[in-house]
């Protein structure tokens, strides 16, 4: 037996284990000091309302004999793949049905896609990233090459022709840098992929965030993008579903490589090896896009928003440049005096008692940025500018 020794060639994970190490060194020296953790991607406000009932309401029927429901299709209900057609007709994406799968997180689905995308095929990776697009790869020995995103570029690289690249990830709203691609940007890359033959993979996962109408949430909103692209979404961030579980992607028709549609290999692929995601969690997540579901998300978004221009503003009065933060969740700043993104961490732990994300971890080109997410509660996002604030000032 050979394991796959791809494996042999991943990096340690060892991004937040280095955290947790350098957090529990911290804490063991200052027994008594408060700690404010302004760098994970987890959410902290609960479930709606709407979702909590539509959940429950879901738990007893499955209690009962008359509305009991066993294995459901491998690509999602159609109650639930209906409301998400319609939530892209809002943006004048039309969808069929049959375009949507149901995945139980986009995580999932980034890595089972490469099942399948030839091994042979040249990816183009963003960086810095989140680095799931990396580490998927390399354990199918994938050749991979990166895109530098950098002040020059407002961290949003674009197609470069002499480059050949057989699939390109796009993240928009990124994670980590917090840059969203405009329609005008998005249709490069669009028109790069469609003239190499290469496929798109679209990360959406933090759509809900856009608040500026004329940036795109989705790829589709871009001409000819349904003949180029597959596109991931996820639920975690917008409706607090990070321990639910929920998500979707789109493969279009109209994915036509060597004379083989990509939606019908999906359809095949997820139908051999994945038994769909729970009647319960379908049906909060149908919640989510209920007019009482939608209210109360948005209000959860405007709350993590008001954190966002709560740092944004605080970075903008202490002098240290940011990236992000407006569309997005995640706030992306310029390490003060020229440090190294560890040595700001270790300077903002030891100095204020605050957590946040090191832009190394995403990327060589991460190393003298830094995260900070607006997912804390607001107290402890108000604490810890406050806090650097007078680190700073
Ligand atoms: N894509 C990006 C860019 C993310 O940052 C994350 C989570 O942090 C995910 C996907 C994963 O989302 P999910 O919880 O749906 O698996």
């Amino acid at each position: 037996m050979i394991p796959n020794t791809n494996y042999n060639q991943l990096k340690d994970s060892y991004l937040f284990s280095e955290i947790a190490k350098r957090v529990a060194e911290y804490s063991n020296l200052n027994p008594e000091k408060e700690i404010i953790k302004m760098g994970i991607g987890d959410v902290t406000l609960p479930l709606c309302n709407a979702v909590v009932e539509a959940m429950k309401h879901a738990a007893e029927d499955l209690g009962k004999a008359e509305t009991f429901h066993g294995y459901g299709p491998e690509q999602g209900y159609d109650f639930l793949r209906e409301k998400i057609k319609d939530y892209y007709a809002e943006n004048n994406v039309e969808l069929d049905l049959n375009e949507i799968f149901i995945s139980d997180g986009a995580k999932s689905d980034l890595g089972n896609i490469l099942d399948i995308l030839g091994k042979d095929n040249t990816v183009l990776i963003p960086d810095p990233v989140y680095p799931v697009y990396v580490d998927t790869n390399i354990m199918d020995g994938r050749n991979i090459i990166y895109a530098d995103a950098n002040e020059s570029n407002g961290f949003l690289p674009m197609p470069d022709y002499s480059i050949k690249a057989d699939i390109i990830y796009i993240c928009s709203p990124n994670n980590p840098t917090g840059a969203v691609y405009n329609k005008e940007q998005l249709q490069k890359w669009v028109d790069y992929a469609i003239s190499n033959n290469s496929l798109i993979l679209f990360d959406s996962a933090y759509e809900a965030f856009v608040a500026d109408k004329s940036l795109p949430r989705s790829i589709f909103q871009i001409e000819d993008a349904k003949k180029c692209a597959i596109e991931f979404c996820s639920l975690s961030k917008t409706a607090g579903f990070t321990g639910v579980r929920c998500g979707y992607t789109v493969v279009p028709n109209g994915l036509v490589f060597s004379d083989m549609k990509l939606n019908k290999l999906w359809l095949r692929r997820q139908t051999t090896k994945f038994n769909g995601v729970s009647y319960i969690v379908q049906k909060g997540a149908e919640a989510v896009f209920s007019e009482e579901g939608r209210r109360q998300i948005a209000e959860n978004i405007m709350y993590y928003r008001e954190n966002a221009n709560i740092i944004t503003n605080t970075l903008s009065e202490i002098g240290i440049k940011f990236y992000g933060g407006i569309n997005s969740p995640y706030i992306w700043l310029k390490c003060p005096d020229n440090m190294g993104s560890w040595e700001f961490f270790d300077k903002l732990l030891y100095s204020a008692g605050v957590i946040g994300t090191p832009g190394a971890g995403f990327g060589k080109n991460g190393d003298k940025y830094f995260r900070l997410t607006a997912f804390s509660s607001r107290e402890n996002t108000q604490k810890a500018m406050l806090k650097l604030k007078n680190l700073i000032d």
